[in-house]
């Protein structure tokens, strides 16, 4: 994708945001566990919940190469800070964008716009990887859903607005009774439970969502009654993508702060760590180009997993191996605020966990060339 001139120079604003006010704070988010207000209002400031949201719900209307490199940049120097964005756009406000309603879209897209918060909620005690296993119930009473259940490990779920919630209409069909409703945070019923303290990204909150008779109307649903699986399956394909420049932008940080220690100590520097430093290279050039791909394939309008699920897979193993390897190679100097490698490791292994776990990507994948799918197809 070509980018525009105005999107070039939006993310040269990115990148200066990020190496000086990002860069400067990332290990003081990590340390204290804290939502980063601060960060949040200069991304707002600079519309970036606003780039990708079309222009006729208030957005700048910005290619998903920009919103995936605003990502990939921030990820260089602070995950958490990253993520709440990644999460508010591509797994709210994206599912809005293709399959909500005009209601829907003109309530919530500008609301998104002008950087209010937004959550996936789809996880459950017992049921991550098997989404058609949730337990959450959305009961049809006179026009209106009743919903009940809890979600858990919910991302941005103390700060958000709004939730885009999975709930069975009609448990006996299994997946294909599941639904996706639009929740706001402040319905009755809706509260936020016991917060999780986590390995890495600690700067954004990671909570429980409950659903406690929590009250609808239908034109809180998302796409159709029964849609729900397959909503929920195409947002993660985008979503993944999201996950990817994460993992990217984290292995890049990862890459900088072991040039720059080789750079800086070149009277140091022998054969055997010019050879891991290569090889280093080489991995996350791989990654960068299976980012690019699923990039470019999402952008042409095709929605197939398989280039969605190699770029989460290959960007998110790719990322805990650099920053696990740097981390060796800069031994105690991976310590420092000079060279941040231990917090990025930290970082690295959650892109391995969330929107599907890896070993689930190589399952899409699997099952993806079973049917016969090349990867332009
Ligand atoms: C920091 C953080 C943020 C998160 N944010 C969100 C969010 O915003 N919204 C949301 O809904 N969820 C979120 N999650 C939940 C996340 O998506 C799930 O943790 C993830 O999908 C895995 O589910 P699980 O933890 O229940 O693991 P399980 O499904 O119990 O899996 C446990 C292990 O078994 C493996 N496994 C499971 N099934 C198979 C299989 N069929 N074949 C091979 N291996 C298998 C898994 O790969 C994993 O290694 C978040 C999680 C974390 C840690």
């Amino acid at each position: 994708m070509i980018l525009k001139e105005e999107e070039i120079n939006k993310l040269k604003e990115v990148e200066k945001f990020s190496k000086e006010k990002v860069r400067p704070m990332a290990s003081e988010i990590d340390r204290l566990g804290e939502f980063p207000n601060n960060l949040v209002n200069d991304m707002i400031s600079m519309g970036l919940f606003s780039m990708y949201i079309p222009s006729k719900y208030g957005g700048m209307g910005y290619s998903l190469s920009s919103l995936m490199e605003t990502i990939r940049i921030i990820s260089r120097e602070c995950a958490s800070t990253s993520l709440i964005l990644d999460v508010t756009v591509s797994l709210f406000a994206e599912p809005i964008i293709q399959f909500g309603s005009e209601f829907l879209k003109e309530k919530y897209l500008g609301k998104v716009a002008r950087g209010e918060i937004g959550a996936l909620a789809i996880t459950e005690p017992g049921t991550g990887s098997d989404a058609a296993a949730i337990k959450t119930t959305a009961k049809k009473e006179n026009g209106r859903y009743r919903i009940n259940g809890t979600k858990t490990f919910i991302t941005n779920g103390k700060e958000a607005r709004f939730y885009l919630v999975s709930a069975m209409t009609d448990p006996i069909k299994k997946h294909k009774g599941m639904t996706m409703f639009v929740v706001d945070r402040d319905n009755p019923g809706l509260s936020i439970g016991n917060e999780f303290r986590k390995m890495g990204v600690r700067g954004s909150s990671t909570t429980e969502v409950i659903l406690d008779n929590v009250e609808v109307g239908e034109e809180y649903v998302m796409g159709r009654e029964g849609d729900g699986f397959k909503i929920e399956m195409e947002t993660l394909n985008v979503g993944r993508i999201g996950i990817a420049s994460q993992a990217v932008g984290i292995s890049e940080g990862a890459f900088n702060d072991m040039r720059n220690y080789a750079m800086q100590n070149q009277e140091n520097i022998r054969e055997w760590f010019l050879f891991r430093m290569a090889d280093i290279a080489s991995d996350l050039q791989s990654s960068i180009k299976n980012l690019e791909e699923a990039i470019a394939y999402s952008e042409s309008g095709k929605n197939s997993p398989l280039l969605s699920s190699i770029s989460k897979l290959t960007a998110g193993d790719s990322a805990v191996s650099i920053t696990s390897r740097v981390l060796s190679l800069l031994g105690v100097n991976a310590l420092s605020e000079e060279y941040p490698v231990e917090r990025r490791f930290r970082e690295a292994k959650i892109t391995q966990i969330y929107e599907g776990t890896n070993e689930i990507q190589r399952l899409i994948i699997g099952k993806e060339l079973l049917k016969g799918r090349d990867f332009k197809d």
